[in-house]
């Protein structure tokens, strides 16, 4: 183990030196199918050539000003983001974290402004994951995620998955906001009931408070819809994404409405890096390639393929795989075995994917994946079934 870093990771022994599309090479020249995707942030593959030469063109124009001034770059992707989206406005930022942090303090703001400043917490559901800050602890509320860390910051409720009723009740006159992953990624991969964001809308709007989804996992194309949430067609008020958003170069995101980014006045917050030219070019990149006709139908037509050939397999090997689950291209193996076994099998034959919590194996695929990877990925997958059933 390299003890210059700090072991918070508990990384497996491969180091990755190039990357071509779907497929990753090591440093032992060793070729991977990835189904990984950076979790979920390669969308493009890797080295993409339209992203490459989008960055190459603006590394050797600029790099980076700061958010004193006008960046036109930024203007133009938020053009895009809003275009395609329920959003009038975006506030550029460099991770989830980030993004979804953008996004509580635009919900506690929003009110503030309107004279309720008593609606300062935020309603989330049991299993979520919203990042690493210490307010996002909170909000997640994973045990293993807060041990040592402090007391937990306060703001936050959480109520069970999938229960109305107790999001009602958990809606109180200090409530600002309810905020929720369309699928749950981190958690293992566990979509939204039918029904439930439309529902979570309509408790909302008769409080008077937001919602907010954090699509940082399930937005840019993941699901096959540019946002998972408009599967439903129910809008939120704000949103944060990040992972895909610029293809693999660090970029956040958080998308509102107007009524309620207006409440986000100058000086309200900041960032020195967000949204800077460099990464601008790579997250216009991703949008105009993702926007392109046929690119999500594409990402549509592979998830179902895909997820018809995973059930298959499930149905082959009960004794490996309980269930298959997921939305689009976030697909989720729900084990029977430890997912770890799995996923370290998969990796000795060449096949990355990534675990979640709930003993689900998750593939995330890079949305530009052709039917024959898909194939050679549940072939992979039978061999290593096979194999684990002994
Ligand atoms: C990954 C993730 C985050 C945190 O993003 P970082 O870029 O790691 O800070 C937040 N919310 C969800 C749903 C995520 O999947």
């Amino acid at each position: 183990m390299n003890t210059l870093l700090y072991p918070t990771y508990a990384r497996y022994d491969v180091a990755f030196e190039r990357g071509e599309g779907a497929y990753l090479f090591d440093t032992d020249g060793r070729r991977y199918l990835d189904f990984a995707a950076g979790i979920a942030v390669n969308a493009l593959g890797h080295c993409h050539p339209r992203m490459v030469q989008a960055v190459k063109r603006q590394a050797e124009r600029l790099w980076h000003v700061s958010n004193l001034y006008r960046i036109p770059e930024q203007e133009r992707v938020a053009a895009k983001l809003t275009a395609n989206s329920f959003a009038d406005a975006v506030f550029f930022c460099n991770s989830g974290a980030e993004a979804v942090e953008t996004g509580l303090k635009t919900v506690r703001r929003f009110h503030h402004e309107e004279g309720n400043p008593r609606r300062w917490r935020v309603v989330t559901v049991e299993g979520a994951f919203h990042g690493r800050t210490l307010a996002e602890l909170a909000a997640g509320r994973q045990e293993k995620h807060l041990v040592g860390f402090g007391p937990l910051v306060d703001g936050f409720d959480q109520v069970p998955f999938g229960d109305l009723e107790a999001m009602k009740r958990a809606v109180t006159d200090e409530t600002a906001a309810i905020l929720v992953e369309p699928v749950q990624g981190e958690g293992g991969v566990h979509p939204m009931p039918p029904g439930y964001l439309k529902a979570l809308r309509g408790i909302a709007d008769a409080a008077g408070i937001l919602l907010f989804y954090d699509e940082v996992q399930t937005g840019m194309g993941r699901t096959g819809k540019l946002f998972a949430h408009q599967w439903d067609d129910v809008v939120p008020d704000v949103m944060a994404v990040a992972k895909a958003l610029a293809g693999g170069f660090p970029v956040g995101a958080c998308l509102a409405s107007a009524k309620v980014a207006c409440a986000m006045t100058s000086g309200s917050h900041g960032s020195t890096f967000g949204g800077n030219p460099l990464a601008m070019a790579a997250a216009g990149a991703v949008l105009d390639v993702m926007l392109e006709d046929g690119f999500l139908a594409n990402v549509q037509r592979l998830a179902g393929l895909m997820s018809q050939k995973l059930s298959f397999v499930a149905d082959a090997y009960p004794e490996i795989v309980e269930e298959v689950r997921g939305l689009g291209l976030l697909v989720g193996l729900k084990c029977t075995v430890p997912a770890g076994d799995v996923i370290d099998a998969l990796r000795d034959d060449g096949l990355l994917a990534v675990a979640a919590a709930d003993n689900v194996v998750r593939f995330l695929p890079p949305l530009i994946v052709d039917e024959d990877q898909v194939d050679d990925a549940v072939r992979i997958l039978e061999v290593v079934c096979e194999r684990l059933r002994g």
